[in-house]
């Protein structure tokens, strides 16, 4: 199979609908006609173009957007900004002006009152999608989230979860904060019943890796990034990804995938998760997994940006 071809067919057909698309739509609709592929040429989706998923907007810099959109220019990336609500409208305008760097996404909090205006108020300025969603007073499938999620689901977003374990913000105050709520095999349920969306778990459900690939592997709209400690953690062992992204080339035993790519690593997009002087190192911690796994350099382009540019239509 020709998987450059397939990615542009995917990027085409993507790019034909109006919003964020699951990815089970985007495996459903590759039969459509292929016609306007050349208009897939253009700088923003070039194949080593990176989209990284995990870029937290930076208040204690006054300069991060000039500081960012920089960066972004040196070393072809895009940055999907995950946006304190008071910063929503000074990054929606960014967004406007740098569209090949910045894509908008509204980090709220779920036990927050009024979670859902904000929802509405950054879906209104042109907002993608939500995130880091973290810190929850209860796991994630309590029935008080839900309402947002079902929101998100009539706009076709990208969802951003942490999963696994985190940090401690606070040694000497009392914190409702527990990792358990936040475990990988929670996305599988609002993946199911909110098949509109696409959600995204941050850092791979760490440590619990296996019920996040088994998460993924089993839902299309489901994906995992790998930022955080997981792979300066694997970094003596990063062939050790095989065995729990195993089933490449098994046909039988996956879903749906971006570009109908065999490849069970598919299910990982770039996320950073650093600051912007740490981006590069995680690109470089990215292509060490891609050497130790043997991944293959059309699935690299995929997970580098390939898929979420597919995705978010950029
Ligand atoms: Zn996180």
């Amino acid at each position: 199979m020709g998987s450059r071809i397939s990615r542009r067919r995917f990027l085409t057909v993507a790019g034909g609908v109006a919003t964020a698309i699951p990815l089970g739509s985007v495996g459903d609709a590759t039969g459509e006609q292929l016609g306007s592929q050349e208009h897939a040429a253009t700088p923003s989706n070039h194949p080593d173009r990176i989209v990284d998923m995990h870029i937290h907007f930076d208040e204690k810099n006054s300069n991060f957007i000039s500081d960012l959109v920089t960066l972004a220019q040196r070393i072809n990336l895009t940055a999907c900004l995950l946006t304190p609500y008071p910063h929503r409208v000074q990054v929606a305008e960014a967004a406007k002006q740098y569209p090949t760097q910045i894509v908008p996404f509204g980090f709220v909090d779920l036990d927050a009152s009024d979670v859902l205006s904000q929802v509405k108020d950054f879906h209104a300025l042109g907002y993608r999608g939500l995130g880091e969603l973290e810190f929850v007073k209860k796991p994630y499938v309590d029935a008080s989230y839900l309402p947002v999620y079902e929101l998100a689901n009539q706009y076709g977003w990208v969802l951003l979860f942490h999963t696994g374990i985190v940090l401690r913000r606070s040694v000497d105050q009392p914190e409702n904060v527990a990792s358990y709520r936040m475990r990988a095999f929670h996305l599988e349920e609002i993946a199911r019943r909110f098949p509109k969306l696409t959600v995204i778990g941050a850092h791979c459900g760490n440590p619990e890796y296996e019920w996040a690939a088994e998460v993924a592997r089993w839902n299309p709209n489901v994906f995992f990034d790998l930022s955080g400690s997981t792979l300066t953690k694997m970094s003596a062992r990063l062939e050790e990804f095989k065995k729990l992204f195993w089933w490449s080339g098994q046909g039988e035993w996956k879903t749906a995938t971006p570009a109908n790519d065999e490849s069970a690593f598919i299910k990982l997009v770039f996320g950073s998760d650093a600051g912007l002087d740490g981006i590069e190192h995680v690109v470089s911690q990215y292509r060490s997994l891609f050497k130790s796994c043997d991944v293959p350099p059309s699935t690299q382009q995929m997970i580098m940006g390939g898929t979420l540019a597919g995705i978010l239509r950029l």
